[in-house]
């Protein structure tokens, strides 16, 4: 494959972008080399200005679980962009999308709609504080919640790939109230709370964390927490920014059984467009502005392209609920196929997934918490990265991201995958 003209690009990027980007772990940095440009994607595919083809394991960070350029979503958005794009008056889609969301998530009343999956979940935590007046929150080392101030602490994705899990910027005053917990250990939890007695306003969590590659929750970890939160007068938040409306229709609350207090979300609910929300029982969205004394608004916020775009895709995932067990096959299909490539050639690794969420780390130990996907070999992961990408293959340009799979995908594409790998992993220690 060449890239010659995304490299051109890249150089002129970087004269008025910093670092040629406008999100960092699109830069290739973790990895190395120039990051690709897209000319166009179409079902599980990428375009590139060099003319090359790839298959995406991206899903432009999860929102795409139909693949790109999905027609009813793209018709959805052209419809409407022909009646204006934004009015900052309210529009009827948005509480047919809300009635919707709504129908399928448990344990949720009502929901907002915001621009981006930071913003719902910095709006949520709000929320939680202001109705339970108390300060404090309660993160995991390696999850993200998107660049709000509160969250920037041992922050996953891109804030430890580029080594700032606790970026300059962020006030020690915000800090400190901000207690960092670790991943699939209750026993640490239930100290910080011992520890923080009656100042906890929320534990905010990845139900399946996706920030550190792909970690689900160890057996009882989330059922552990809601009754730590119920003992303790706590709210418990789950970020299903990745794991909503990917897991189950109404996400990882649906899958596991386990019921939160406040939700967020971004990515699938918005189509591909900037899209986030928040949603809880009544009792909870009552206390936000106009009716309540919390804070929150914005301009853009349930565009009508936006809405257009997320109300398709929820229709198309509410009416054809077998995508959820035709995605999860493929994901087992290709998970089962890249341990038999990887294992004939006894490289150290472990495959962590969950529904069509999946990441490879390599790393023989079993992955478990921020501490553990850290042990994996980065040397090893560039190369695969690049093997991969030399292949046609796009996977995550980092070690501490999780592959999104979309149903577009064929068993062809699946195999084609297994195939590049067993390559790759020649290369590999
Ligand atoms: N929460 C989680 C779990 C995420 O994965 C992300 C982004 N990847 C966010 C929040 C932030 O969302 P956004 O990038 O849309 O602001």
């Amino acid at each position: 494959m060449k890239y010659q003209r995304s490299s051109a690009l890249f150089v002129e990027a970087q004269k008025v972008i910093p670092g040629g980007v406008n999100s960092p772990v699109r830069a290739f940095k973790a990895v190395g080399g120039d990051p690709i440009f897209v000319e166009k994607a179409q079902g599980a595919y990428l375009y590139d200005v060099d003319g090359n083809k790839l298959i995406d394991y991206i899903n432009s960070w999860g929102p795409m679980i139909l693949g790109h350029a999905y027609a009813p979503v793209v018709n959805a958005v052209v419809e409407k962009a022909k009646k204006g794009t934004s009015f900052g008056m309210p529009t009827k889609i948005e509480t047919d999308i809300a009635e919707l969301a709504v129908s399928m998530v448990p344990n949720i009343d009502k929901i907002r709609f915001v621009n981006s999956g930071t913003e719902a979940c910095m709006s949520a935590v709000r929320l939680a504080r202001g109705f339970t007046g108390k300060d404090k929150i309660i993160k995991f080392a390696g999850c993200y919640h998107g660049h709000s101030d509160s969250f920037l602490i041992q922050a996953g994705s891109g804030a430890v790939t580029f080594g700032t899990p606790n970026s300059p910027g962020v006030t020690e005053g915000t800090a400190k109230d901000t207690l960092l917990a670790t991943y699939n250990d209750l026993d640490n939890v239930a100290q910080l709370i011992s520890a923080n007695q009656n100042e906890i306003a929320c534990i905010i969590i990845e139900p399946v964390a996706g920030n550190m590659g792909c970690i689900p929750p160890t057996t009882g970890f989330l059922e552990g927490l809601r009754e730590l939160c119920d003992k303790n007068n706590i709210l418990l938040i789950f970020d299903e920014v990745m794991t909503g409306f990917r897991l189950a229709p109404g996400g990882a609350q649906e899958l596991f059984g386990v019921k939160a207090d406040i939700v967020t979300f971004g990515k699938v609910i918005g189509g591909g467009l900037p899209v986030g929300a928040f949603a809880a029982r009544s009792e909870i969205m009552d206390y936000l502005a106009p009716i309540g004394p919390v804070y929150q608004a914005g301009t853009l916020s349930g565009n009508p392209l936006a809405m257009a775009a997320g109300l398709a895709m929820l229709n198309e995932l509410n009416k054809n609920r077998n995508i959820f067990e035709s995605i999860n096959k493929k994901t087992e299909y290709l998970h089962n196929g890249l341990d038999r490539v990887l294992s004939a050639e006894n490289v150290k690794f472990t495959i962590n997934r969950i529904g069509s969420m999946i990441s490879v780390h390599f790393s023989e130990n079993k992955v478990v918490d921020f501490n553990s996907a850290a042990e994996g070999n980065n040397d090893n992961f560039k190369k695969f990265f690049h093997g991969m990408l030399d292949e046609g293959i796009y996977i995550a340009p980092s070690a501490f991201e999780t592959w999104f799979l979309c149903d577009a995908l064929t068993y062809e594409d699946l195999d084609q995958t297994i195939e590049a790998c067993a390559k790759v992993a020649k290369k590999l220690k």
